[in-house]
């Protein structure tokens, strides 16, 4: 037995998992290979996988963007369970987890701003202690008390973080009234009964602030998996940020093709002209996730 699925209390539960782009733009060959390998990995799990909407943070989501990506995946015939559920039809489900926290004493006022925490390595806790609730506009932090987090992810081993010393309180609800990424994402996964989150390895270093949520909310745990991610040339993560390109939608079945090498596949020349839905069906019924391996796949 893998070591992250012996960590998760949710072994037993049949396979649960998601995909959650945040809709800031098309998905790229980066995002795209997220979505397949998590889409195979429920899939050779006989599987549920659910699409997420990650668009709490509306500043930043595109309009439009979330219909092409469910497009996009549709095209690639990763095809999802139910409706894709959107975060920013679920704030109330946040609201109720952060007073939860705050019933236990979780919880305190932050005032300051990015500009006087910039000489910090981390939150220095300037804020702990000082009379809740107020006036001002203020962040709700979550107090750690130097606990030492280890996630046994499915790919990239032991991964720990001391509160102490790498993270200090961290935000759980931003001063412009938005809930923060690692909220919103332990309260939909443990409602979604997500049993395994399959994502890109950049994605690990939240994972212990998640995990810690997890514990203070009484949700399980779910097994981790961070898988590499496609970087270019000069190692630089594929991101709309560097202006990776959207995926071109034309020919899905050969840009599938062109991806399975990619996790570890050695798909046969018969099938370099199939369609998605065959090329899919052929990765579901071979998918290994032993051959999968490290941080980031160069593409040329
Ligand atoms: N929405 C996040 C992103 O696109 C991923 C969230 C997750 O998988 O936990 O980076
Ligand atoms: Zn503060």
């Amino acid at each position: 037995m893998d070591p992250a699925r012996k960590a998760s209390n949710a072994h037993d539960l049949p396979y649960r998992g998601r995909f959650a782009p945040s809709p800031t733009g098309p998905l790229h060959l980066g995002s795209l290979f997220t979505a397949l390998a998590s889409y195979l990995q429920a899939r050779a799990h006989g599987g549920a996988w659910l699409i997420r909407i990650d668009d709490v943070d509306c500043a930043r989501s595109v309009p439009g963007a979330a219909d092409a990506i469910l497009t996009t995946l549709e095209r690639f015939s990763l095809f999802w369970d139910g409706a894709a559920v959107y975060q920013s039809q679920r704030t109330a489900h946040y609201q109720s987890a952060v007073e939860r926290l705050s019933a236990q004493g979780r919880l305190y006022a932050c005032t300051c701003t990015r500009k006087n925490l910039v000489q910090w390595p981390r939150y220095p806790g300037l804020c702990r202690g000082r009379p809740n609730p107020t006036a001002m506009p203020h962040a709700l932090r979550l107090i750690t008390e130097g606990e030492v987090v280890t996630v046994l992810d499915g790919l990239q081993g032991a991964y720990s973080q001391d509160f102490d010393r790498e993270v200090g309180d961290f935000i759980v609800w931003r001063s412009d009234g938005i809930h923060a990424y690692h909220l919103a994402t332990v309260v939909d996964d443990a409602e979604a009964g997500i049993t395994e989150v399959v994502r890109g390895v950049d994605l690990l270093e939240s994972t212990p602030r998640q995990v810690l949520l997890q514990r203070a909310l009484n949700f399980h745990t779910p097994a981790y998996l961070h898988l590499p991610v496609l970087v270019d040339k000069a190692g630089i993560k594929l991101s709309k940020q560097t202006g990776a390109a959207p995926v071109d939608l034309r020919k899905p079945g050969e840009l599938l093709y062109s991806l399975l090498p990619l996790l570890g596949f050695s798909p046969p020349s018969e099938l370099s002209d199939a369609p998605a839905d065959d090329l899919v069906n052929w990765a579901v019924a071979g998918w290994d996730q032993g051959r999968l391996h490290g941080k980031a796949i160069e593409i040329g």
